[in-house]
Parts: structure tokens; sequence; C-alpha cells
């Protein structure tokens, strides 16, 4: 992969968006990508890369299965077959896997993709990884697809996160509704430990709130969440299971909210509102049902939408809708089940049925079935995927001006990467003061009009310092 010289950094055209239809293969990203195309939806391509299977290396069905939802998960993908990975790696990162479980994994996602009359490939220096970093997914134990996703994504955002050294951030409760303005500093003070391509991609934000049921006090708190783990009922489509889990509930006895005001647990209900949501969507049907006294799985059908699924109601900011690309299905019972998953192929756009090493083409009528478990939704309303870039905003000077040394202009990790070609005069702003307190308001219809930044007042145009994306 070719950086961007300083002279593509500041051009127009490195900012340039085009219809993710009539997008060219050729889209490189750079290491301090702005916007990553959205490229979900194409025209179907000659070729069909992806159609590889995973061997199971014993009850490892699970683990395949949630690989390959995350492989057809296009963004993603990419910026492993461009090996951006190599200059995020955050190997001190005392939460990450010393990037051992993210380069296990890059491999396997470019074996996968590369253009191969492989039927099927052996994911076992992965899985070992996993095994090392978590023995609680040992071999030859079947285990929840769910969790395995949960801690593989977890493991990649460490691994991967921007950020080298976290502050100290104090969480902040509020006690009325709060605003657009407490949002974006909760997601900025968010961001201030934690950017990686997973939260670019994978994170969205919610608004949590407590109630106290004696006096009335009210406690709200932002969130970050990477799933929506639905409760789901019998006759229920997927619509109504969502409303129904950020309906207000009262908490049960075991759970209850100690009052700020009346000093003591109370009676209390809790409710939750999202507010920013995430580029993909990741959704948890919660099938395994654990109580006390017993535990089963629930086997009913939740009707949910391939196209345009719509949480523009559920978002106190955003519009936003979301087409489904893959599934994650878990037939049989609890004690003794399959996981496959079904996806769309981006190059073909047709769907397929992934168990294990056989891979066939399904119809589209055939992904709703009552074995989905996890769902993987793309948001289908904006052309690209912004980076959650913190602190960085520019303005760019032409490329013969002289650089200062990068050490002089610029603290904090970001720019600490080597071989950046980047012309910057100074750092400017912050996006905390800039693009995140513009409401980010995307409109019902895919308008593909871009967004673009406005340069401030008397200053030179502002760009992000990381436009240097270049499409060819
Ligand atoms: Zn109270």
């Amino acid at each position: 992969m070719g950086l961007c010289t300083s002279k593509d950094a500041v051009s127009e055209s490195s900012i340039r968006r085009v219809h993710p239809l009539n997008m060219e293969n050729s889209v490189v990203l750079t290491i301090n990508y702005a916007k990553i195309p959205n490229k979900f939806k194409r025209l179907p391509q000659n070729k069909s890369c992806g159609l590889i299977g995973l061997q199971n290396l014993g009850n490892t069905c699970y683990i395949n299965a949630a690989i390959q939802c995350l492989s057809n998960t296009q963004p993603l993908t990419e910026y492993f077959q461009q090996n951006l990975h190599n200059h995020e790696l955050n190997i001190e990162n005392p939460l990450s896997s010393r990037g051992q479980i993210t380069n296990a994994y890059a491999r396997l996602i470019c074996s996968l993709w590369k253009e191969s009359y492989q039927k099927s490939i052996n994911p076992i220096e992965l899985i070992s990884m996993i095994q090392l970093w978590n023995p609680f997914f040992v071999m030859n134990s079947q285990q929840d697809s769910h969790e395995l996703l949960a801690f593989l994504l977890d493991m990649l955002h460490e691994d991967l996160n921007r950020v080298k050294h976290k502050p100290y951030i104090e969480e902040k409760t509020y006690d009325q509704q709060p605003n657009q303005q407490q949002a974006n500093k909760a997601w900025s003070d968010y961001l201030k430990r934690n950017r990686s391509i997973i939260v670019d991609l994978f994170q969205g934000q919610s608004i949590n709130m407590l109630q106290c049921m004696v006096c009335n006090t009210k406690s709200y708190k932002f969130e970050t969440f990477m799933y929506l783990s639905l409760p789901i009922q019998q006759d229920a489509d997927l619509i109504q299971c969502i409303s129904e889990y950020l309906r207000e509930e009262e908490l049960d006895e075991a759970n209850q909210w100690h009052c700020s005001k009346c000093k003591s647990v109370k009676k209390s209900k809790k409710g939750i509102k999202l507010w920013k949501l995430p580029n993909i969507l990741v959704i948890h049907l919660k099938r395994f049902k654990f109580t006390a006294n017993y535990r089963c799985k629930l086997r009913w059908l939740i009707n949910f939408p391939m196209y345009n699924l719509d949480l523009s109601n559920y978002s106190e900011q955003e519009q936003a809708t979301y087409d489904l690309y893959g599934v994650i299905n878990h037939s049989g019972t609890l004690h003794s089940g399959h996981y496959t998953s079904n996806c769309k192929n981006k190059d073909t756009q047709k769907w397929y049925n992934f168990d294990d090493t056989r891979i066939k083409e399904i119809m589209e009528k055939e992904v709703l079935t009552s074995d989905a478990y996890l769902l993987f939704y793309y948001k289908n309303s904006v052309d690209s995927y912004e980076r959650q870039s913190e602190v960085i905003r520019s303005s760019i000077i032409n490329s013969s001006a002289s650089l200062p040394k990068q050490s002089s202009i610029i603290h904090g990790s970001y720019f600490n990467i080597p071989h950046t070609k980047l012309s910057i005069s100074k750092l400017c702003i912050s996006e905390t003061d800039q693009q995140l307190t513009t409401p980010q308001i995307f409109g019902k219809k895919k308008s593909l009009k871009t967004n673009k930044l406005t340069p401030l007042p008397g200053k030179k145009p502002i760009f992000f310092a990381s436009d240097n994306q270049k499409i060819q």
C-alpha cells in the first residue's frame, strides 16, 4: 500500500465522495483515513472472493460463524486488506493481546479474501490466540457465539486503540434529560480513551435513565454500546423487540437503585434511549434464557427486515436506516446445537450459508429463520463512515511549505506514526469544539450529499489532518 504524498493529502479530490454503486475498486485508504467509503452496496462484480470455508477444530463452529460475519463486514475487512492495522497496533496497551489476536485475525481475513481456488482454511492460528488470551474458549467445548464476538471485537479494539495513554475521566450523571452538547462532551470524553476502527464502525451512544419511584429523582448517564441485546417475545417482530427493550421498566428487587435523594435503595425504574447510532449495528436476540430454576432456548421466529430497518424513532439525535448483511444462526437445543452464518457477499451481492467448510448460495427469503441469533446491519443512509478522531483538526498548508518537526507541533499519540507525510501548519482547533458540537442529523432519504467541512472564519480551509484518503 502506498502512502499518500502530502500533495494528495491536501488536494480537493482527496475528500471527493462518490456514490457507492459507482465506486471503483481502487479506493485506497491510508493510515489517517478520515472516511471509509460505504461499499456494502455495489454492482455485482465478476469475481467472487470471500467464499472460502473455515475448518472446524472440534466444536469451533461458534467461532467460525462469527468470523464469517465479521469477514463480510466490508469496511473492516478492507481496513485489514490495506494493512492499516500495522500502523495502529498498540502492543503496549495492557488491555490488548499485544497485537497477537489482531495479527492472526488480519492474516486469516486476508487469506479469506485472496483470489484463490482454496475451498477452506484452517483457522488454527487465530483460534489458538483467542484461547491463549481467554482460556474460557477452550477447544472441544461449544461456547456462545455472542460472547466470542464480544471478546474478539474487544481485543481488536484494544490492540488497535489509537490512544496510547488513557487519561482518567470522571463519569458524569445528570438529573435532567441531557442535551446535545452534553452528549457531545460525553462522546468526546469516551474518545479520549477509546479510538479505533472498532469504535469507528461498531459503537453507538445511548442514554440510560434511572428513576426513584418514591421521590421521582432521576439520574441520566451516557453510555456507549456495541450491540443491542434484545429480550425476545413470542409473536413479536424485531421492531417490537426493540421498542420493548427501550420501554421504561421497573427494576426487580435485586437490582433496585440507590437513590441519591432518599439516600437508600428504593423502588425504581430504568429506561434506555439511543442517541448516536452506530455504523454497523449488531443485534443480539436473547434466545438463551437462564433463570435460577431453569435454562432454555427460545426458538420463536422473530421477523426482521432485510432492508431499511429504521431506527429514527428510537434515537434522540439521528435518523438512520440499515440493511442486513449477516446473520449468525444457532440450530438445535441449548445443550446440543450448531452455529452457521448467512452472509451477503459484497462482490456477488448474493447470500451464502457458511457452515464450517461448506458454503452454499441461498435465496434471500432463506435468510430469515427461527435460528437467527445475531443480526448484522450496516447503515445505508450514509455513503461513508467517519473515523472518530478526537482533538485533531488542522489547517493544512500547501505541500511546498516547510514542515515543522512533528514533535514540535503535535502532542499526543495520534501523529506518532512513522512515515506520515502530512503537511500541517498547526493544530488549531479541537474536534470537541467544532465537529462534535454540530448535530449529526442524517436525512431519512438516502442523501448522498457531501458533508463539507466548513472553514472557520478568518482561517484557511480546515480539513481533518486525516483527510489523505486517496480515491484513484
Ligand atoms: Zn428517592
